[in-house]
């Protein structure tokens, strides 16, 4: 199969991309070294320069003479009369500027004729353009074997120009190795040179051809082992270089090399075969020239030139098949149909069907010469270029997706429909079969792709492996001439093509197995992006642009990586310590994870995508006689209204239970819960465990894991309130009201929100960012907050002054070096020692003489900035809370760019009053959780506990409690809904009254049922066994952290007195 091919190129040095984390790179071998019939088996071939791949300097130095009237031979012999001390080889070694060469061997030259020798002169044709030009042959030479898997070199006595650079007038990408004698300080024939060259080349001095045109040179090589060639012309010495090697270095067809030993074809019967099926076309007579191409390594590919006659032949691998593998007649078909069709294909000669010629069945095409481009990034192509050939690509896949499969004769190529479906689950069973460990993204993978498959499909036929390398081009214009590598045709979905046709737009450059583009500008080189090309497509074919593009790409991915596991499985078998088995393990790991990341955008897709809720439609202030809306099967809803305090707000509903959600939420709510259920319950005593362990200032793993799962979900960050974020380009768009129910479920588990990327201090941080972040701001630091890459935290406390009046704080942002120094002593500052947290939203004072509340500002201080020391962890009631924790933290003198500045000088209170906004009722919502799960666990352990002979459930205080924390919960959430919702309808201002009851109210609420639950559980409630003592603590230091109750009371006080 076409990919198998991919997987033995001579790989390159590669390196994942360092903000996916992933495994540092190997693969710096080479592909097997040639080893033909009856030659020895040389691995690297090394050639001079002047003299061999480009003009020798003698044979300038005449030319020059000649034209000059020096009399000939005058360099050279100046040159040789020089010997290692003369200026000509010290400038060999790099010993003497180009100024001081010229001088003092013009003045040699000068000495010996008695004339005066304008050296400069010579020096311009020496390293002129028109001269120095590597001679053709030699780079066709060159290229072949290169293409046979031998590595090549140049060493060459050299020195540097006046530009500083050394003469190097060759394409440095067709050598191995290069060794200049003025970069070395060391010439030929000095044999450590040589000895430098072969251990860059990593080969053995047997191994080894040089070729020079100087003997002394080619003496020092053969006494060291190396096997020499003098060139005297390039003729002789390529035919000499190719009785060494054993294959041809001339005729250069495009991607071919000699037939390797365990492919090779009987040839007499092939060439009788064959002279019998051309005979009637064309009188043939001449030797028969087999060449193997690189391509189709799984059905091996031959160029055959026989008289006048250049074919390709395509054959199945030798070996035991299984019986739909491999199947060269039905590649046959299809490009036949094709060509009939009018596409760009091979023309197909014959079918061999009879396995006795060839020892399996083979087909015949003609051979179509023209341009593979191998790289996605088109090298050496100018941008316009590259978008023809992009744009011909597009074209070319359009107009077989337009194939009539019918008139083809193609109707029974494939079976139609759920083509999609049925790949997932053939190529889950061949990764099933393959598996040699668990790769976390193939399960979820598996898990997913069956749930997102696409709904519609169409059915055309599909190439399977669509790619820009398996397409001939004209030499000379954007023309596909013909696809090839139709082993994977069938009948299927073609947006299937088009998503795997953009594979290589998020691969690295240097990726091993295709070089890709997701490093480099493609825009600025002319390409157009995964995206663009999606659409040239879609606007071609005249078909909306499918919104699950996301799931094609995974789906793509997916594939590709089933695919690579395969290939590791029996590398695994063939090699048993092999480097290069391993990495292809590591590749199946890289590919699966591009395709998580696709599911992972899928996932917020299909989320975004839920219609946006109308506020109009259910703002604050309904009347009493308003009917609640029924629920399906005939219920009331328990949606309900009160009125509303400001007669001009708009009219709406308040939804006091999720049932009475928008159809869209309260699916949400449904799918938040089960998750939570499903996946957060079950692994808490594990990382409760975590936290208590030696590893707990780093992320729990399981985290970790259930958040991309989360993000596939779409249960990933819904905080962001629509009215911050209206056009929903961040967050989930909920209202607040709406979030309050979610975070109330997220508020039952203690780690429940960082899951969903729904944690403080992170979500205040985020919506600051929005609300108040530049464009540049926005892209450092809230895109990978969104994304969950990275944590922030918030620094405002100060151990010296009284913090709750945000007024007192001292901490000092002064402007200094074209930047701003940041002096301050801050603590019970969350999150700050998480290793993941990168930024620290800063608060301190500009300005100490402005007005009370214009003195202080906000500032993005990168945690990595130098100045910034954690004292220490505080803990609350001995817990830490890791690995985010409450640090005490010192800033000195920390320098931080103008830019980093919010919104401006002295505008930080105005902001800090914003960032608390929404966010000042989260932990309110979240209590809300706390209770309702205690109180759950409680009646649980009351039902199940008897003391003095009967279950304590019955006992009348047990009553009692439970009825009085019934009571306080549902109090307490009337009053933090109605609080969401009066910030919805008449903005956060005219809620403040409310805000600064429910945080007066939730913390106090929640510890009184949260305490008569832990009575009831007795001496089990203190102990980390439930979360019990950890919601008991929190609550208890949400009476502080959210601001002191008696700062909430006086502001309730201080409103109600007013009204
Ligand atoms: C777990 C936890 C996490 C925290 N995380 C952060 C964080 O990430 N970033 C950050 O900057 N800060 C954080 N804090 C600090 C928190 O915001 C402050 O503790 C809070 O604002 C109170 O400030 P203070 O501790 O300086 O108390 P003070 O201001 O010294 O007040 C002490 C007490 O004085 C009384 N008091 C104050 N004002 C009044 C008043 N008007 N009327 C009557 N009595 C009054 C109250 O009893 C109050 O508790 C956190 C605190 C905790 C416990």
């Amino acid at each position: 199969m076409g990919l198998l091919r991919l997987l033995r190129r001579p790989p390159a040095l590669w390196a994942r991309s360092p903000t996916r984390g992933l495994p540092s790179p190997i693969w710096a071998q080479h592909p097997p070294p040639c080893r033909p019939s009856g030659g020895r088996p040389y691995k690297a071939v090394i050639f001079d320069m002047g003299g061999v791949l480009i003009p020798s300097p003698s044979s300038v130095a005449t030319e020059w003479e000649a034209s000059n009237h020096i009399p000939s031979g005058t360099i050279i012999k100046a040159l040789v009369a020089g010997g290692e001390k003369g200026p000509w080889m010290r400038f060999m070694r790099g010993e003497m500027t180009v100024e001081g060469f010229l001088q003092a061997f013009g003045t040699q030259c000068s000495e010996m004729i008695k004339l005066p020798v304008p050296v400069g002169s010579f020096f311009s044709l020496l390293t002129s353009g028109q001269v120095a030009k590597q001679f053709s042959v030699m780079t066709e030479a060159i290229n072949r074997i290169r293409a046979e898997g031998l590595k090549t070199a140049v060493l060459s006595n050299n020195f540097y120009l006046p530009s500083g650079e050394s003469f190097l007038p060759l394409d440095r990408k067709q050598f191995d190795v290069v060794v200049e004698s003025c970069l070395e300080g060391i010439c030929k024939p000095d044999p450590r040179i040589y000895k430098i060259c072969l251990q860059r080349l990593q080969v053995e001095p047997t191994e080894s051809i040089f070729l020079d045109d100087l003997a002394h040179n080619l003496k020092a090589a053969a006494q060291l082992g190396i096997h020499t060639i003098k060139v005297n012309d390039a003729e002789s010495a390529l035919k000499e270089l190719e009785t060494l090697l054993g294959f041809s270095l001339r005729k250069i067809i495009p991607n071919t090399c000699s037939v390797r030993k365990t492919m090779e074809i009987p040839r007499d019967s092939l060439e009788k075969y064959l002279k019998n099926f051309l005979g009637s076309q064309a009188a043939v007579s001449g030797p028969m020239e087999v060449l193997q191409f690189s391509h189709g390594q799984s059905n091996p590919t031959y160029s055959i030139r026989l008289a006048n006659h250049h074919l390709v032949l395509r054959k199945k691998p030798p070996g035991k098949l299984l019986p739909s593998a491999h199947a060269v007649e039905r590649e046959f078909r299809i490009i036949k149909a094709l060509h009939d069709a009018g596409l760009p294909v091979p023309k197909v000669l014959d079918l061999c069907e009879d396995s006795s010629i060839i020892g399996t069945p083979f087909y015949l095409m003609e051979y179509c010469p023209g341009q593979i481009y191998k790289e996605a990034s088109l090298p050496g192509l100018d941008p316009s270029q590259r978008k023809a050939i992009y744009t011909a690509m597009n074209q070319v896949l359009c107009q077989l997706h337009r194939v009539d499969v019918k008139a083809a004769g193609l109707e029974d190529y494939g079976k139609h429909g759920d083509y999609v479906q049925r790949q997932v689950q053939t190529w889950t069973k061949q990764y099933r079969a393959t598996e040699t460990s668990t790769v976390p993204a193939m399960e979820r993978l598996i898990e997913w792709l069956p749930q997102h498959l696409p709904k519609a499909q169409k059915a055309t036929v599909v190439h399977g492996d669509f790619r820009l390398d398996n397409l001939i081009f004209h030499p000379e214009k954007a023309e596909v001439l013909a696809i090839l590598d139709w082993e994977l045709s069938t009948l299927g979905d073609p947006l299937s093509d088009v998503a795997y046709n953009c594979m290589a737009h998020y691969l690295p450059s240097d990726f091993p197995l295709i070089k890709g583009l997701s490093d480099l500008d493609v825009t600025q080189l002319g390409i157009p992006t995964a995206e663009e090309y999606f659409k040239m497509y879609c606007r071609q074919m005249e078909i909306p642009a499918a919104e699950n593009w996301n799931f094609y790409m995974a789906f793509s991915f997916f594939r590709v990586a089933a695919i690579l596991q395969g290939v590791y499985k029996r590398s695994l078998k063939g090699q048993s310590s092999s480097a290069a088995a391993e990495q292809s393990g590591k590749l199946v790991e890289f590919m699966s994870n591009l395709a998580w990341d696709f599911a992972v955008k899928e996932g917020f897709r299909i989320f975004k995508g839920l219609p946006t809720p109308k506020l109009s439609t259910r703002a604050y202030g309904v009347w009493a006689s308003r009917r609640p809306p029924l629920l399906p099967g005939g219920t009331r809803s328990l949606a309900t209204a009160s009125k509303a305090p400001q007669a001009a707000a708009p009219k709406g509903v308040l939804i006091i239970s999720p049932e009475a959600l928008p159809e869209p939420v309260r699916e949400l709510h449904g799918r938040l819960e089960k998750f939570i259920e499903t996946h957060v319950y079950p692994i808490e005593q594990d990382l409760r465990n975590h936290q208590m362990s030696e590893a707990r200032w780093t992320p729990a793993p399981q985290i970790e894991k259930l958040k991309e799962k989360a993000k596939s979900e779409g249960l990933w960050n819904l905080f962001l309130p629509v009215e911050t974020d209206p056009e929903r380009k961040y967050g989930a768009g909920l209202t607040n009201l709406e979030y309050a129910h979610l975070c109330e479920l997220m508020g039952k588990s203690l780690y429940a929100p960082e899951i969903f990327n729904c944690s403080a201090p992170d979500t205040g941080n985020m919506e600051l960012l929005v609300r108040y972040g530049t464009e540049l701001q926005k892209t450092r630091w809230l895109l990978p907050l969104l994304d969950g890459k990275i944590r922030s935290c918030f620094a405002m406390t100060e151990p010296q002054v009284a913090s709750s009046d945000a007024t007192n704080i001292e901490s000092s942002i002064r402007e200094e070096r074209g930047g701003y120094v940041v002096n301050g002593h801050k603590w019970w500052i969350s999150g700050i020692l998480d290793p993941r947290c990168q930024l620290c939203v800063f608060m301190g004072k500009t300005d100490p003489h402005a007005p009370r509340h214009q003195q202080q500002s906000v500032l993005l201080v990168p945690m990595e900035t130098p100045g910034i020391k954690v004292i220490r962890p505080l803990s609350v009631y001995g817990l830490e809370d890791p690995p985010g924790g409450h640090g005490e933290v010192l800033f000195e003198n920390v320098w931080v760019p103008k830019d980093h500045l919010v919104l401006g000088p002295g505008r930080g209170f105005e902001i800090a009053q914003g960032r608390l906004g929404p966010g000042r009722i989260h932990h309110c919502m979240r209590l809300i959780g706390y209770s309702e799960r205690t109180l759950a666990l409680m009646k649980e352990r009351v039902k199940s506990r008897v003391a003095f002979g009967k279950p304590l459930v019955e006992q009348g205080t047990i009553l009692a409690d439970i009825a009085k924390s019934r009571a306080d919960i549902d109090q307490a959430r009337l009053l933090v809904l109605k609080a969401a919702h009066l910030m919805d309808v008449a903005g956060n201002k005219a809620a403040a009254l409310d805000i600064a009851m429910i945080k007066m109210v939730a913390p106090t609420m929640a510890l009184r049922v949260i305490d008569r639950a832990i009575q009831a559980f007795g001496a089990a409630g203190l102990n980390s066994d439930s979360p019990l003592a950890q919601f008991f603590s929190w609550a208890r230091a949400l009476r502080l952290a959210d601001g002191p109750d008696e700062v909430h009371r006086a502001t309730v006080a201080r409103m109600e007195l007013k009204r």
